[in-house]
């Protein structure tokens, strides 16, 4: 059961009470164990054109009502409550992104009130050929792009849908226009690892990073198993059988979870994120709201805030979704200790293109 923190003023009159006054407005958004929050993971849809096997289940999937979700005004309000209170960085995801009406808008408008933001936005980019140049112009700095093969039939398999071909080509004018991007694949064992070396060679050629995700049991998708399981120390032992590989000095990472390697003659790195093999909690420094303005301080953790209905009522507002965010970030858990606790289960009881991935 998702455990919600409902709006209800009168509990929000103890959350005012509680929070600490002024901390967080000198733009240090600091939780309990030290850490500094400073990302936020955005989603502004949980719908998506594909159905990827991971995320995807065969059970009929039950959609957010347009009106449930965030309006672009009430998400460009919580974007400039954040950036006030030390969120430099956003990533917009979902679902998936562009699935929604005039996103471009949005992002510029975003940009606009923040052109300091570092903007960034995770995609399946079936749909992303022909607004990279706009993107880059209204300031985006990065392109988050998943890709789990290059087979085209193999990603049918995976997604459900032939589009393989709208992603290669989206990544060819991304790169042609200088676009900073990232490439992450799910490490799906007996699915896509036999292209380990397609994907160095990609890596090798083109200024990317290319990162294996380690696969989470997440919600009920039911097309998990063990099995399946490739972890970040096997990818990296395997990609060394084919390449010489130089992992990167802390000082050259910046790359969040991250773990990253250059490769001997390449122009790209690339990387390894284990969130279930080496958890990276203690540097954790992200929140994510979903599409439906649910706080979540941390990704194993179905613990969420309702930030909605505080925006959309006029006699609470700002100032009650900024005790909540403050709240709720003291609270902040290490994640791997919720982890440890449930083993034997799914990581959260959603799926990603709800929580936003
Ligand atoms: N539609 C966008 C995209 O494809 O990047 C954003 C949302 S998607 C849910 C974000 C990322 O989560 C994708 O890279 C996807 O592969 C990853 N993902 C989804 N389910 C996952 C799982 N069970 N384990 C690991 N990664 C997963």
């Amino acid at each position: 059961m998702t455990k919600s923190l409902l709006a209800d003023p009168a509990d929000l009159a103890g959350i005012a009470s509680a929070a600490p006054q002024g901390k967080e407005a000198h733009g240090h958004f600091a939780d309990s164990h030290g850490r500094t929050v400073d990302y936020l993971r955005l989603s502004v849809t949980d719908r998506c054109n594909l159905r990827c096997m991971y995320c995807w289940s065969s059970e009929q999937m039950q959609f957010l009502q347009h009106n449930d979700i965030l309006t672009y005004e009430e998400i460009l309000r919580l974007v400039d409550l954040v950036a006030e209170m030390g969120i430099s960085k956003i990533r917009l995801t979902g679902g998936e992104p562009f699935a929604r009406k005039n996103i471009l808008h949005l992002i510029q408008q975003m940009l606009q009130r923040h052109p300091h933001l570092d903007l960034r936005i995770t995609t399946n980019a079936t749909l992303l050929s022909g607004k990279v140049q706009a993107l880059k112009d209204a300031g985006v700095r990065c392109l988050n792009i998943s890709l789990d093969t290059f087979n085209r039939q193999k990603f049918q398999n995976i997604t459900g849908r032939d589009m393989l071909r709208n992603v290669t080509r989206a990544i060819d004018e991304a790169l042609a226009l200088g676009m900073k991007v990232k490439l992450n694949a799910v490490a799906l064992k007996g699915i896509n690892d036999d292209e380990l070396p397609v994907f160095i060679n990609f890596a090798r050629r083109n200024p990317v990073d290319f990162r294996f995700i380690e696969f989470m049991p997440m919600g009920q998708c039911n097309r998990w198993t063990q099995d399946n399981f490739w972890s970040a120390a096997d990818i990296l032992a395997t990609a060394q059988e084919h390449v010489n590989l130089t992992p990167l000095g802390h000082g050259e990472r910046k790359a969040g979870p991250a773990r990253l390697y250059g490769i001997e003659g390449g122009k790209g790195r690339i990387g390894v994120i284990s969130p279930m093999s080496n958890h990276f909690c203690n540097d954790c420094n992200r929140l994510r709201i979903t599409s439906d303005g649910r706080l979540r301080t941390c990704l194993f953790s179905d613990k969420e805030y309702s930030l909605r209905p505080l925006l959309r009522n006029p006699k609470l507002g700002e100032r009650f979704v900024r005790r909540v965010l403050e709240r709720a970030n003291r609270n902040k858990p290490l994640g791997y200790k919720i982890l440890q606790k449930m083993r034997e289960h799914t990581v959260a009881d959603k799926r990603m293109n709800a929580i936003g991935g």
